[in-house]
Formats: structure tokens, sequence, C-alpha cells
């Protein structure tokens, strides 16, 4: 490996930077550059406007009183309310929410959302708390950033191991603190506390779509085609469900623990009805793979679905795929962009490609707002006709510009912003 990158005169491994609030800041200067946005810009727009950090007391089960701490950051909100997930990991860092915050306002600008980015988390491990100790830590995290979110401020919504039970509790526990029913305050609800119809499998949806128009673009067929899942939450498990509906061959999937491969194709739906609510399965078998071999599987399509830095200057050349489609937020260094670029791989990146979660989240708060709820069908034209719009926007960009698919989306996903903060004569 090393000497690979010697060889190549690539950045070793050791050197990359890894904190992906300073890539996401990298891509966000070089996108606001090629614009010709002068400084200030910049400089408004490389950190959260505001960033709440909240220290929630949870009595848990044996008694014992247990202080979590939480973020809530809202990056910009020129063009509308911030919005965007709050996840429950024991790995979250105020410098990784800022970052996903700045993600959530590019997504919103790429399917072109009236929304700026938010979002939360808390450094927890909920796959070592009851489901009553999970409740009133969901409670108390709403009771300490009641002020600073709303339906029309900030809305929350599902991300790494939350949920619809969990957004239900946090709307609930907003309801009781307001003292009026408000089903607009947070996303990802079940739909008989005013979810919308297709909001669950919304990111697996848009990944499928994303999939399909890179494939178009590669002149690949689907039939048949060789599918890497990363990943076997929400987005990585409804995706594999949908690749082996759509007639591709699952031939690897994972979860935190392995990964399971084979070159025939997966039994997915076996898989499927084995997993937890956690997305672990791969407990349940003795071969398994790694996580990395999985990644370096010869395959058509990769799909990182899990968590942030997996495509790194490590393994980028050893990548087998055509296309690779990030549903995980942060998948792949800029370092590791760069040489998946160079070698001809197609990257859809995360701020594209997994922007159907939030682009159902709207169509939710909308529906919220009206109080008149859209068929299944209706929910899944619309996202499909905004995906694919988003889609041939960036690559359109990336082919007149002559610049990676990841700098394209920024540029994309960036100028409603800077123009709406202009407008409001904040730079
Ligand atoms: N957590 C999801 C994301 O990262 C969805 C956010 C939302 O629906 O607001 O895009």
């Amino acid at each position: 490996m090393e000497q690979q990158s010697v060889a190549t005169g690539h950045q070793p491994e050791e050197q990359e930077n890894l904190d992906v609030l300073v890539s996401t800041q990298t891509v966000i200067k070089k996108a606001l550059d090629k614009l010709g946005y002068p400084d200030p810009v910049y400089n408004l727009l490389k950190e959260p406007l505001r960033v709440l950090t909240v220290r929630i007391p949870v009595r848990m089960d044996d008694g014992t009183v247990k202080v979590f701490t939480g973020y809530r950051a809202q990056h910009n909100d020129a063009v509308g309310p911030t919005k965007g997930g709050v996840r429950f990991h024991p790995d979250v860092t105020e410098s990784e929410v800022k970052a996903l915050s700045i993600w959530m306002s590019l997504k919103a600008g790429i399917v072109d959302l009236p929304y700026g980015g938010g979002k939360g988390g808390i450094v927890c491990d909920p796959r070592n708390m009851s489901f009553r100790e999970l409740e009133r830590l969901s409670r108390g995290y709403v009771r300490a950033i009641s002020q600073v979110v709303g339906p029309t401020k900030d809305i929350p919504a599902p991300d790494v191991f939350t949920n619809s039970q969990i957004m239900a509790w946090m709307m609930d526990e907003y309801s009781r603190i307001r003292e009026f029913d408000s089903p607009g305050f947070i996303t990802g609800k079940p739909l008989v506390l005013g979810g919308s119809r297709g909001r669950e499998t919304a990111t697996a949806k848009g990944v499928t779509l994303m999939i399909r128009e890179a494939a178009k673009k590669k002149g690949l067929s689907m039939e048949g085609a060789r599918v890497v899942i990363q990943g076997f939450g929400n987005a990585g498990s409804f995706l594999a469900k949908f690749m082996h509906d759509s007639g591709a061959k699952v031939i690897g999937i994972s979860d935190a623990y392995g990964a399971l491969h084979d070159p025939d194709g997966l039994d997915i739906d076996y898989l499927l009805d084995r997993r937890d609510s956690f997305g672990t399965v791969t407990k349940l078998f003795k071969d398994t793979i790694t996580n990395q071999e999985l990644l370096e599987l010869e395959c058509d399509i990769l799909v990182p679905a899990a968590v942030e830095n997996q495509i790194t200057a490590k393994n980028a050349h050893r990548i087998r795929a055509d296309i690779v489609v990030e549903a995980a937020n942060g998948p792949t260094t800029l370092e590791a962009t760069r040489i998946l670029d160079e070698r001809g791989i197609l990257l859809v990146p995360d701020v594209l490609a997994s922007a159907g979660g939030v682009t159902v989240s709207y169509f939710e708060w909308v529906q919220n707002n009206q109080g008149y709820y859209w068929s299944e069908d209706e929910v899944e034209q619309k996202l499909e006709d905004i995906m694919v719009r988003a889609f041939e926007n960036v690559y359109r960009t990336s082919q007149n510009r002559r610049v990676d698919m990841r700098l394209a989306a920024y540029m994309v996903g960036v100028r409603k912003m800077a123009e709406a903060s202009r407008f409001r004569g904040w730079v």
C-alpha cells in the first residue's frame, strides 16, 4: 500500500485529512471560487450560523442518572428554515454535526427545496439502551433544544440509529411544550402521526434513481449488474431490496461487524427478514469477510451506505467498480474522490445521491402544513422528477465546467444559499 502511494505520487493515507468539516470547507471554497463569489461569502458559509450544545440528564433503568451530550447545528437559514436529521451514535462530535449540517444545506440546494441545512446528534449507543431509556433521551433532547427548533425554524428528521418511533416521541414532547399539535415540527414520523407515504424508503429510492441514471451514462444495463452495498441500515437494506427486485445481483452487503459475499447473488429477502432494527445481520453467519474486503470486491456498482471515511487514499486504487454511488454522508475522502475520478470511475456524491430522504421529508412537511395527504404514487413521481433533474444538472455542470462530480454538486448546491444570503444583505 505504502509503495503504491509513493509510486503514483499520491498522498499516503497517514497524511490524509479525515476531518469531514475541513474537507467540506475545502470543496465549498473551490465551488465558490469557480462560481466567482468573493471571500466574504465563503467566510459566511464555512461554518454553521448556530451550534447549540446541550447536556441531557437521563434516568436509566437501573435508577442512576446518566448525562448525555447532544448538539443541534443550523448552517444557514437564508433560503428557509433549516432541516436535517438527528443521529444517535457513540462517535458523534461537534465538528461532525457541523459538517453534516453543511451537507444538508447543499442537498437542499441541489434538489431545490426551500430550506437551509441543519443537523443534530447525541453521543450515545442506542444498541445498548432500553426502549424506555431511548424514549427519555429523545424527549430530553427536545426539551433541551425546543427554543431553537420548530416547523418554521428548524425541522429535525431521522438519521443514523434514529427511526419513526424516535420521531414520534420527539414530536409528542414538542407538542406538549408548545401546547398544540405540531406534526410539521419533525419529519420521518409514523404514518398515523402525519408521516408521509414513501418516506421510509425515500433515501433508498433516490439512490436507486441515481444508480439508474449513472448506469445510463456508463452504458451499463441494470439487468444482472453486480452491486455491492456497505451498510444494512435504512438506506442500505431498502436499496438491497430495490436492486434485487429490479434484476440486479446484490453480491455483497455488510453491517458494522462484517460483510457477506456471494458472487452468485445473496438471498436478500432472507437477510432482510433476519436483520435487527440496527441493521445487524452478519453475526448470524460464520463465513464473513471484512468491510475493507467488501469495498474492494469486483463489481459494477459500489454503494457505501454506512459512515464517513470508508474510501480513502489507502484503498481508492483498489476499488473495482465502474460506478460509486454514495448513500452515506461523507464516505469518500477528497483524495479518494480525486483518485476515483482519475481512474474514470463515475462517482455520484452524497449530497446528490442521498437527497431523496430530505426531499420526501419536504413532501411530509408540505402535507402537514396543508393537512392534505398524497398517495404513494404521487410521492414517488414527484421524487423521481426532482432527483432526475438534479442528477442532470450536476452531471452537466461536471461536463461543462470540467470538474469532478463532487465539485459540480457543490457548485449546484451552494448557489441559491449564496444568492439568498446576498439578497438579505448578510454578505
Ligand atoms: N438524515 C437524512 C439526511 O442525511 C434526512 C434528513 C431529513 O429528512 O431532513 O439526508
